[in-house]
């Protein structure tokens, strides 16, 4: 796109930047796929096209920074029989590993693809993609390449679970080795799910410290199913994210309080492991940065919608509506360690949702309607035909 576009008749800005963060009647100029300018409609300066938002609200894209989206296979069975009454353990994501291995790469990157598009077109414009269902080091690798075309979000995995032929210490070992080596080409970010029935606190700090040692950046899958040391290890190793959350003690709560490591909450996998919520309350008051997102997988969290957690945050973790929306692009930017997006600010990029809407607090006040009206990606704006977005998308 050339020259400039503003974007007026915008009944609430939600610009996503501390400084300025809600601006009424306002407009937003984009400029070589960036933003040149926000404020009031009436002093808004000219440009080249003119976009009418109509009254309606517009946010910045959201930023998702959390997804398992290479995977092969179907868990609907296991989500039947838990909501039939049997518990979440983790176990299923074996079976995700076994039907992944077995797919071909094309058929891969085409489900990836497809929740991808998903995503965009339900306004999210920053999406981080994880490995974790390979778990051998060349499915690693492959994942991991079908992921990088779709994102420059990339997060080694290799520590999910422990396949189920393979010795704990050994495999620990295998990741922090030669699959990390083989992966981090590949990767931005190197994650552990540190959780009693995968990896204990000093397989998760060897094969984290091994990773930031290759170049990668951490974050960590901690606290979700029980208390542990995966939020404190995350604080002390300097991780962008600790992801979940859901059990803390009050020394957790601290360490995330004082740290630059964001609490991401993901309320679709309590949603759907019929789980208690984590306390977002008792985070924000101490001062913690909360993101939220949607833990995309097939086993225990099947949504891509944002707009959905949002929604689940609102009701469920007593989050205002300012602090969800918040947490699901300012927040998400953060725990991506990202200053370019999740917040429409001069020099951010161009991604942002025009809401059929009146307010964000829509998001949550209307939960599972369809409030996207139009998404901009760099300020390119995707046509209705989502399913086939120009091949230079990447999130
Ligand atoms: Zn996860």
């Amino acid at each position: 796109m050339t020259g400039t576009t503003l974007i007026d008749g915008i009944g609430l800005l939600y610009t996503g930047d501390p400084e300025r963060e809600e601006i009424p009647d306002a407009a937003l100029v984009i400029d070589d796929g960036q933003v040149a300018w926000t404020g009031p409609a009436s002093r808004a300066p000219d440009a080249d096209e003119r976009v009418d938002a109509g009254g309606r609200a517009v946010i910045p894209g959201f930023v998702d920074s959390h997804a398992h989206l290479v995977f092969a296979g179907d868990r609907t069975a296991e989500f039947q029989a838990r909501m039939s009454g049997e518990p979440y353990t983790g176990g299923g994501i074996r079976t995700t590993v076994a039907a992944t291995r077995g797919a071909g790469d094309a058929e891969l990157a085409t489900r990836a693809f497809g929740l991808v598009n998903e995503m965009l077109a339900q306004g999210t414009t920053t999406v981080e993609i994880k490995s974790g269902y390979g778990l051998s080091v060349e499915d690693e690798r492959r994942c991991l390449e079908i992921a990088t075309v779709l994102t420059d979000e990339t997060t080694f995995l290799g520590a999910h679970v422990v396949p189920s032929d393979m010795d704990a210490d050994a495999y620990v070992r295998l990741v922090a080795g030669e699959m990390l080596e083989a992966c981090a080409p590949y990767a931005k970010w190197v994650d552990v799910f540190c959780e009693r029935g995968a990896f204990d606190g000093d397989q998760t700090r060897e094969i984290l410290t091994a990773g930031v040692k290759a170049g990668l950046g951490a974050r960590v899958h901690a606290n979700q199913l029980t208390e542990g040391p995966g939020v404190r290890i995350a604080c002390e190793i300097g991780a962008a994210s600790a992801d979940h959350c859901t059990h803390l003690t009050p020394a957790d709560v601290d360490a995330l309080a004082s740290s630059g490591t964001v609490a991401t909450l993901l309320p679709g996998a309590e949603f759907s492991t019929r789980s208690p919520y984590p306390d977002a309350r008792r985070l924000l008051d101490a001062g913690a940065t909360v993101a939220l997102a949607t833990d995309c997988n097939p086993g225990s969290s099947f949504t891509s919608s944002m707009a959905f957690c949002v929604a689940l945050a609102v009701r469920e973790m007593r989050m205002t509506p300012l602090e969800a929306i918040r947490a699901a692009t300012y927040g998400g930017a953060r725990a991506l360690r990202r200053t370019d997006v999740g917040w429409l600010r001069r020099g951010a990029r161009a991604d942002l949702v025009i809401l059929d809407a009146p307010s964000y607090v829509h998001l949550a006040y209307r939960p599972g309607v369809p409030l996207v009206h139009q998404v901009f990606h760099g300020g390119l704006l995707l046509e209705e035909d989502i399913q086939n977005p120009p091949s230079d998308v990447v999130l």
